[in-house]
């Protein structure tokens, strides 16, 4: 009888991981410290959220989402391509049918600060500012350059971009 193999190999995954990144891993766990601070801040300020999804559907909110390269490029990165390239309107392709985001963990800073309840405007500005300072630190840092628009905009120019496994060193 055949031995049997003494660990099988892991099930191909549904989408595979991207190639490479399109920025150092270092500038990427930097994003995510960033982000962990501000998470941790918020948490203390305790904002109401009723998850009903109005922030990330631009019409109904009346608002446009900006965000640097460097965070559209981390969702890019770790959400799987045919969530974020979907057409979707002017809405975020990564809002889900039942209104809750569809890259929770990796969603950019605007996301991050933007609650609609009352009063809520001056934390927004004040968190985004100190927060947005040290996303341009880092890209300085890791000699990135600097680029900041509509997060829509991005996804969509993203959707054009070759697929990961091909995309040049
Ligand atoms: S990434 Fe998530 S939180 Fe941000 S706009 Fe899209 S669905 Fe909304």
């Amino acid at each position: 009888m055949k031995p049997l193999p003494l660990y099988a190999e892991p099930p191909p995954r549904a989408t595979p991981e991207p190639a490479r990144f399109r920025n150092p891993p270092a500038a990427y766990r930097a994003l995510e410290a960033v982000y962990r601070d501000l998470d941790r801040e918020i948490a203390r300020l305790a904002p109401r959220c009723d998850a009903r999804g109005i922030c990330c559907d631009f019409d109904r909110a009346d608002h446009v989402l900006f965000a640097s390269a460097l965070e559209v490029d981390y969702v890019k990165d770790h959400v799987p391509r045919e969530r974020w390239a979907r057409p979707s309107g002017n809405r975020c392709p990564l809002l889900t049918g039942d209104g809750k985001c569809g890259a929770r963990e990796f969603r950019m800073l605007g996301c991050r600060t933007y609650f609609c309840q009352p009063g809520w405007s001056a934390h927004a500005a004040d968190l985004y500012e100190r927060h947005y300072a040290r996303l341009k630190a880092i890209a300085a840092e890791h000699g990135l350059p600097w680029r900041y628009a509509p997060a829509l905009a991005q996804f969509r120019y993203g959707a054009t971009e070759p697929a990961a496994a091909e995309r040049p060193g």
